[in-house]
């Protein structure tokens, strides 16, 4: 093939997953098709047909009013591209199938065993990702605890998960599965899931926030994954007290060693002597007024929204998704992250910035890692499965 008809073929490849992913928002005419894309109508056509004839769009008559003409538009058939996802955990995985929307059509979910070296995870991963397969994926997204990198697919060195440390995650799955296979660190994976299927869908500045046994974020910047030199988004590593705690990163004063919810919980303890098991628990009592709880609420709201304003200062975000336990009845502590955030942010008065919490969804991790998969497919870095 000649450099001039490769481009070609590229072209076309990008039109025509430009156009699946804007009917995967919603169905449109070829004539609506070709006003967005700025393509001609026969160039649309060409496109549309060979998609029709994939079985990936269909025709519809909508109806335009009494007396009109019906509107014929093309709708997307998500099921025609499926993806794999594998959330690795520190105590267990989750690894399903999905749609292109991300939709889960079927999981399985495994504890991780006492004693369970590497390998057996990998082999117990591996059969149930041959399990779930189908003919029609498209790509295999693994979403693990970072650091790693995703271009290698080498997973470094997770806080508390030496079972996958320095290990090629990406060598040992990829195996006999059909398809490619990406490694994501799991914030990242999230950051991807927000962009695509969550609050972040109209966004192009925004950063995930998971607060869990552990502070991880994403930075989506430009209408990209934010990496900077490959490990960007350290969140739980920005210092809000130099005289702080040494953190084991070589900082003081790291947010993780304050917010992260064990630390949190544990200050609560030693403050009021009250059992509090979980950030539910003691979401539930500040609820009830008990002091105590809604003292370590706003402690919390205090050390997130100071971290908070630095990012905000530093890179003028649209939104701050706030994801892990945090989601749990989250309006009280919102109320109390916005009134801080907004006595000190800097561009407070020339635009607003929302903080939300991300719609909860029990196998958010899986459907993140398939998520990265899906975001490789649409920057056309997977094999197109319909021969
Ligand atoms: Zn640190």
């Amino acid at each position: 093939m000649t450099a001039k008809a490769r481009n070609a073929a590229a072209m076309k490849a990008g039109n025509m997953l430009e156009i699946i992913r804007m009917l995967l928002k919603e169905p449109l005419t070829r004539a609506e098709i070709a006003r967005r894309t700025g393509l001609t109508r026969a160039a649309v056509t060409i496109i549309t047909e060979r998609l029709t004839g994939d079985g990936v769009l269909r025709e519809t008559s909508v109806s335009s009013g009494a007396g009109k003409t019906p509107v014929r538009q093309l709708v997307l058939c998500p099921r025609r591209f499926l993806f794999l996802g594998v959330d690795i955990r520190r105590d267990g995985y989750t690894a399903g199938l999905t749609d292109l929307g991300g939709a889960t059509l079927d999981r399985r979910t495994a504890a991780l065993v006492p004693g369970q070296t590497f390998e057996q995870l990998i082999g117990s991963v591996k059969s149930d990702l041959i399990r779930l397969t189908h003919p029609l994926v498209t790509g295999i997204g693994v979403g693990v605890p970072g650091p790693v990198e995703p271009e290698t697919g080498l997973v470094l060195n997770p806080p508390n998960f030496g079972l996958i440390w320095n290990q090629d995650l990406r060598l040992a799955l990829q195996g006999d599965l059909p398809a490619g296979l990406w490694i994501e660190n799991n914030a990242l994976a999230r950051t991807v899931y927000e962009k695509y299927a969550g609050l972040g869908q109209a966004l192009s500045a925004f950063m995930v926030v998971i607060v869990d046994r552990g502070i991880g974020s994403g930075l989506y910047l430009n209408g990209q994954l934010y990496r900077g030199a490959g490990f960007a988004g350290e969140l739980g590593h920005l210092s809000i007290d130099r005289r702080g705690p040494l953190c084991a990163c070589g900082s003081r004063g790291c947010l993780e060693n304050y917010a992260a919810v064990p630390m949190l919980l544990g200050r609560c303890r030693a403050r009021t002597g009250a059992v509090v098991a979980t950030w539910a628990d003691l979401v539930d009592r500040a609820y009830q007024d008990d002091s105590g709880c809604l003292e370590a609420l706003r402690d919390e709201a205090d050390c997130l929204a100071q971290g908070l304003v630095s990012v905000l200062n530093l890179l003028d975000l649209e939104a701050v998704i706030l994801t892990g336990d945090l989601t749990y009845q989250p309006d009280l502590l919102l109320g109390e992250i916005r009134s801080r955030v907004q006595q000190a942010r800097m561009a407070r008065q020339a635009h607003d910035v929302r903080i939300e919490a991300a719609k909860p969804r029990s196998d958010a991790g899986m459907a993140s890692a398939a998520m990265v998969a899906i975001d490789r497919f649409f920057r056309g870095q997977a094999d197109w499965p319909l021969a």
